[in-house]
């Protein structure tokens, strides 16, 4: 089984369904038992699956619907953090920012288990898991413990590493390393792309990641250096702008090509989709583009993000019928 030309994924989050919102809520009032909550998780999984089946996506994920945040998550599951109170990030969102006080080490397997009962439901060999990378996590910690950051980043990606090799054990062919905030600091740069290839030594799978918002000029010269096989980016937001600016520094990776504003309620059509695609082709060889969204959709209303996903795959339908009319794909 193989993939077809102009693969289709998600970035990762989705939407958490309603219902689980609020048994969560219950749980945290004691109203509903642990077992629950935890049917309740695996249920709002299948139904994820269930939607990323529905609108046509080749590369799904469970929605990422089992984890609260990004950095968190991990941090509460690794030796060397301490929480201290929320923080506020973008407006109105809060995090609970954790602190690093003593060496990071490595407790348990993190994600094995999501990775296992995303298998067991998912539609196609075909799924990916996500995990948030060694820079992003260190970034969004305080640091109380390390002489500086660049110590404390290459000690996540060791136990990232470790990770990593747990979820190939698991089932994980396709594996995605989040890191959104690499391109945060132009003094940090090099050595963080050295962290995130630290964490995914000698692991055998497909890999990939994910940059989206910020300034790709930091990044741009070093992203060949990555070695991964894919980096998938925000760019419908950017208006493909940075496309240029990959092809000058000579991006030669596979590129999971952004053409989804998940920051946008407004619904792309599938033929704006295709008339995207087509731009990003105009830089890139066909058979190094992925089509995703800009970033995960997990902030956008239910409704709005499956629709989002129907036209994205509708206009890399679109996309691939002229490719087999005109040739230049067999049917
Ligand atoms: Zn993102």
């Amino acid at each position: 089984m193989q993939l077809e030309m102009l693969p289709t994924t998600v970035i990762g989050s989705y939407p958490r369904p309603k219902w689980l919102r609020e048994a969560i809520s219950l749980s945290r009032n004691g109203r509903i038992k642990k077992e629950d909550l935890e049917e309740a998780f695996n249920d709002a999984a299948v139904v994820v699956m269930r939607d990323h089946q529905k609108a046509g996506i080749d590369v799904p994920t469970d929605g990422e619907v089992k984890r609260d945040e990004m950095v968190e998550f991990f941090a509460e599951r690794l030796n060397g953090f301490k929480f201290y109170g929320p923080v506020r990030v973008w407006g109105t969102a809060y995090y609970k920012k954790p602190s690093v006080v003593s060496k990071i080490e490595y407790r348990n397997p993190m994600l094995v288990d999501e990775v296992q009962f995303t298998k067991s439901i998912s539609y196609t060999p075909f799924f990916k898991v996500t995990i948030t990378g060694p820079y992003t996590i260190g970034y969004w910690s305080y640091n109380e413990y390390y002489k500086d950051r660049q110590e404390m980043v290459f000690d996540l990606a060791k136990v990232i590493n470790t990770e990593l090799k747990n979820l190939v054990e698991a089932g994980s062919k396709i594996i995605q390393i989040d890191e959104p905030a690499i391109h945060s600091n132009a003094d940090e740069v090099k050595w963080a792309i050295d962290a995130v290839n630290e964490s995914v030594k000698g692991i055998n799978a497909k890999l990939m990641v994910h940059i989206c918002y910020g300034n790709y000029k930091i990044v741009a010269p070093y992203l060949n250096d990555l070695k991964v096989d894919q980096i998938n980016f925000a760019l419908k937001m950017y208006n493909y702008k940075p496309l240029k600016l990959f092809k000058e520094v000579g991006y030669d990776k596979e590129i999971g090509a952004g053409v989804i504003d998940v920051h946008n309620r407004n619904v792309e059509t599938p033929e704006e989709v295709y008339r995207d695609i087509k731009r990003v082709m105009e830089y890139f060889p066909l058979e190094k583009i992925w089509i995703n969204p800009d970033c995960g959709l997990k902030l956008l209303p239910r409704d709005i993000a499956f629709s989002k996903m129907v036209s994205m795959v509708k206009g890399t339908l679109m996309m691939r019928e002229e490719l087999k009319k005109n040739g230049t794909i067999s049917s």
